[in-house]
């Protein structure tokens, strides 16, 4: 299939551009396109046929439900049977990288849902994810662009590598602010319940939601036998090509351990670090920072990006340092531990 990319302009989306994106939506045909967390992959979320082409453009199981992305509040009450505004989370975090679900009603088609009675409901805050979705007149549903088990899109290339061919349309809007996808809340259950931590630090959630329950499969720990809550949740998720090791414990100790493995590795490695820690390696090791433990934000952008491209430079053994499981770290330690083939604790 041949593929139109369109650059657009992340702050002002051009019109004309963004026209041609709506035709595509409303023939029934996939659109990917940046939003704050990461690149999305969209179809008309009332139409099944369209929403069928998702699946199969990322092989992703049929069972996995699709996050529905509107331009208002009013366009969210369409689709559910709470009040979406009588939630205080709706009115204070949207348009934001928070997913709420709700219970879904009629006009949802079971394939966005994977045949559940809920649905996952995000109102964004990109200006183009917003033109597109307010201009195609329709929600629009959309899982990350990525192919299902890869780490999830933040730049242009990424898209482009997983999707160029696959789909009718490619928007590239440089590379998204958050890089990590959105917080998720269960507003079903007797008490809100976090199902995948994201660019909301678990505090402001709990200043919002003083009630939130934070289930111990979120911290996504290795062993954990519980049930998954959410169908997405029992799949490995953000799976780099090669090897990932992540050593758990404070930067001393685990820089220590780090070292050790290096020097026993065979195979071409690289060690994921920070400003703050980078010296503590010798100078000869292939080093790769995220940004700085001052500001996690950086790190959280930087995650997906290096476990795509460091195994297509040649690395087969990636080895990453832990970090504190505050703000967006919690998120960035969820993504982590499930990208991780082993996880050492020093
Ligand atoms: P993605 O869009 O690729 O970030 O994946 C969406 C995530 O949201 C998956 O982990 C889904 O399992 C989860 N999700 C979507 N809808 C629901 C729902 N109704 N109930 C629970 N989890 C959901
Ligand atoms: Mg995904």
């Amino acid at each position: 299939m041949k593929t139109t990319k369109l650059q657009v302009s992340p702050e002002t989306p051009e019109n004309e551009k963004i026209s041609t994106a709506v035709e595509f939506i409303k023939k029934g045909e996939l659109v990917a396109f940046p939003t704050e967390t990461v690149y999305g992959l969209g179809a008309n979320a009332f139409d099944p046929q369209a929403i069928r082409k998702i699946y199969l453009a990322k092989g992703r199981p049929s069972d996995n439900p699709l996050i529905v992305h509107v331009s208002s509040l009013d366009m969210a009450q369409e689709l559910v049977i709470e009040s979406v505004s009588s939630y205080e989370i709706a009115n204070r975090l949207w348009p934001g990288p928070v997913t709420l679900i709700f219970r879904k009603n009629k006009r949802i088609p079971d394939v966005v849902t994977g045949g559940m009675e809920t649905v996952g409901i995000r109102f964004p805050a990109h200006p183009i994810a917003l033109a597109l979705i307010s201009r195609s007149g329709v929600p629009i549903a959309a899982p990350s662009a990525n192919l299902s088990g890869k780490p999830s899109p933040t730049e242009e290339k990424h898209v482009l590598e997983d999707m160029d061919g696959r789909i009718a349309c490619i928007v590239l809007g440089g590379k998204t602010l958050f890089g990590l996808e959105s917080t998720i809340i269960d507003m079903t259950r007797n008490r809100p319940t976090l199902l995948r931590p994201g660019p909301v630090s678990p505090e402001r959630l709990k200043d919002l939601l003083p009630e939130l329950v934070v289930p111990e499969f979120v911290m996504a720990k290795q062993g954990y036998k519980g049930p998954a809550l959410s169908p997405g949740m029992k799949y490995r998720h953000y799976s780099p090509d090669v090897e990932l090791i992540l050593v758990e414990g404070t930067p001393e100790e685990s820089s220590k351990k780090i070292e050790e493995l290096v020097k026993q590795s065979e195979r071409k490695t690289v060690v994921l670090c920070t400003e703050e820690t980078k010296e503590l390696y010798p100078k000869n090791f292939d080093r790769i920072v995220l940004g700085s433990r001052e500001n996690l934000y950086i790190v959280a952008a930087n995650l997906f990006g290096a476990l795509r491209e460091l195994p297509a430079q040649g690395f087969q053994l990636l080895i990453s340092e832990a970090f504190p499981e505050s703000g967006i770290g919690l998120a960035i330690m969820n993504r982590l531990r499930k990208a991780a083939w082993k996880i050492l604790r020093v």
